[in-house]
């Protein structure tokens, strides 16, 4: 089966992992801190938490944005379930806002459209978490000059689009956000086999994101709130998780970010190689736009007329695991449970119901790439 998406391990990612193993601390060594250095030089964000999965950082990015019990938070339907449910993990309430059909991301004219309702009945959201589908950025300009009008903080979901540029910035620099997230799930731009982090240019919510992820604890004697005994004295200031990422994996992020470039690089020729072996069939393609260079995390194809399903099982039967991103969250059995129907949000229904995700990974050949489009034009011509 020739995978959607898939991670690519090298004998240096191998040795370093394997240098901690014999040589380092597993945990809460200096690897850590290492990784989130090279992900700030990377990003340009002045301040970085690595933590044990990007479901993790969602979390801690919504409590350190102060999200609890009465406070909403907004997000695109076209995403990852985890986009949303760490809104409710704070014991907040969820509501999305529908995409466009050319980007698949959050809809500027529509969030301004739901910003002004929500805002003439007092039901602001606190947070308006973005989601960069398949790599490409959302048009983050105008959403932030949106979600500064009314005050509601920003997080973006990037964990398709580390790699990928925003105007002259990489995404996570947070030009437009309070805080950007990035997993390093396998099939992400780089890996760390499970692995987050939250970005931020803001000190205040760097120190409340590290402390989120460790416990509530601190050991800095500038915010100690008693006097310290001694060198061992720590303090629990609130409710914080175990969200560390070890240095096992720490060290694996710090060899494959140094290849990010290399990756997407490789990703954006195959894409482009998609787009003109892909040129005359009836299928919607990609969109892309001046102000942003995809990370290609995913090539999603729009197929048309109802073959759908059709096409999506030649493919399958065939060889090529071909996949669809996303099921709208707010179909899922557990969101409709809380009150979503299928019609919430047309345009990320409509979307769904003709997308195929085909295989794009950087260790993806030539000849595997001619086969998926052989076997699109077999179902299509
Ligand atoms: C992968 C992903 C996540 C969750 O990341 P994990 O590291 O698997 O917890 C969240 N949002 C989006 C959009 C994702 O693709």
């Amino acid at each position: 089966m020739i995978p959607y998406g898939k991670h690519v391990i090298g004998d240096d990612d191998v040795e370093a992992v394997v240098d901690v193993l014999k040589h380092h601390f597993l945990t809460q060594g200096n690897k850590v801190q290492e990784f989130e250095k090279s992900l700030t030089n990377n990003t340009g964000a002045k301040y970085c938490v690595a933590v044990n999965s990007g479901t993790s950082a969602l979390h801690i990015a919504c409590l350190a944005l102060d999200l609890g019990q009465g406070d909403l938070l907004w997000t695109s339907p076209n995403s990852f379930v985890a986009s949303s449910n760490c809104a409710l993990y704070c014991g907040a309430e969820v509501d999305f806002v529908d995409i466009c059909p050319n980007s698949k991301n959050i809809c500027p004219k529509l969030l301004d459209e739901k910003l002004a309702q929500a805002n003439a009945k007092g039901r602001l959201p606190k947070i308006l978490t973005v989601v960069h589908f398949g790599g490409l950025s959302c048009e983050m300009r105008k959403i932030g000059a949106l979600c500064h009008k009314y005050g509601v903080s920003i997080i973006e979901d990037a964990s398709h689009a580390l790699g990928g540029t925003y105007l002259d910035n990489k995404v996570g620099s947070c030009q437009f956000s309070d805080i950007t997230v990035l997993s390093f799930h396998p099939v992400k731009s780089i890996t760390t086999a499970e692995g987050g982090a939250a970005l931020t240019n803001n000190p205040e919510l760097a120190d409340l994101l590290q402390m989120y992820g460790k416990h509530g604890i601190t050991r800095d004697t500038g915010k100690l709130q008693k006097d310290s005994p001694g060198g061992w004295y720590y303090e629990q200031q609130f409710l914080g998780y175990n969200y560390r990422l070890s240095d096992l994996h720490s060290v694996l992020g710090i060899t494959q970010i140094a290849k990010l470039d290399e990756f997407v690089s490789k990703r954006t020729t195959l894409a482009q190689r998609y787009f003109s072996l892909l040129r005359d069939l009836p299928l919607r393609l990609p969109w892309q736009y001046e102000e942003a260079k995809s990370a290609w995390h995913l090539f999603v194809i729009e197929v048309l007329q109802h073959r759908r399903s059709d096409v999506f099982s030649y493919l399958r039967d065939n060889g090529v695991g071909a996949n669809v991103h996303y099921i709208p969250i707010h179909t899922q059995p557990y969101y409709q449970q809380l009150g979503f129907a299928w019609g919430d949000f047309p345009n990320a229904e409509n979307y769904y119901n003709n997308a195929i995700t085909i295989p794009l990974h950087p260790l993806l050949s030539e000849s595997e790439q001619d086969k998926v489009v052989g076997l699109l034009r077999d179902c299509l011509v």
